[in-house]
């Protein structure tokens, strides 16, 4: 019987309610428990203001795992952790408890009405784009960076 191949996929995760660096450390176990064969690669975490809304600051870092996942099946997957960690929408951009982002599956181009990769806004976030191209600088064009280099985003300490 032929396995299905694993792919690398990258995932933004985000929190800026609660206990935010609980959060991501959660999740980051989570995957790693989901990661085909244990690999799981995380960034580390950065702090960066809200874009398009207000609240507190986010703590953000991107993940890199190989999963034997769909990619329908790893965005259920995400949206599970989301809601385990009491992630609620009241309205666009509300400040969250979780998030994460399907930012890349393998080379895949995917146009859905659930799901879209690369994921649409990734190129306009520098909270996606600098923790993304410490895991995987060759992801990251240096244009792509140095079109969000106004954005701040710092280490979190
Ligand atoms: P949000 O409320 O920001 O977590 O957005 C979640 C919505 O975006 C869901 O309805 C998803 O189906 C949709 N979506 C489309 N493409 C993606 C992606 N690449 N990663 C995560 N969510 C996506």
């Amino acid at each position: 019987m032929s396995e299905r191949a694993v792919v690398t996929a990258y995932i933004a995760l985000g929190a800026n309610l609660g206990d935010r660096h609980a959060a991501l450390q959660q999740a980051l176990q989570a995957l790693r428990a989901m990661a085909g064969s244990g690999a799981l690669r995380s960034s580390r975490l950065y702090r960066s203001a809200p874009v398009d809304a207000g609240g507190p600051d986010y703590l953000n870092a991107v993940a890199q795992l190989t999963t034997p996942l769909t990619a329908p099946d790893l965005l259920r997957a995400l949206q599970a952790l989301e809601n385990a960690a009491g992630r609620q929408r009241p309205y666009r951009n509300a400040p969250r408890t979780l998030d994460l982002d399907l930012l890349l599956y393998g080379d895949a181009r995917i146009d859905s009405a659930q799901l879209t990769v690369p994921h649409p806004r990734m190129w306009e976030r520098a909270f996606v784009l600098v923790p993304l191209a410490e895991l995987a600088p060759h992801c990251v064009p240096e244009a792509a960076l140095a079109a969000v280099a106004a954005q701040a985003i710092a280490l979190a300490s």
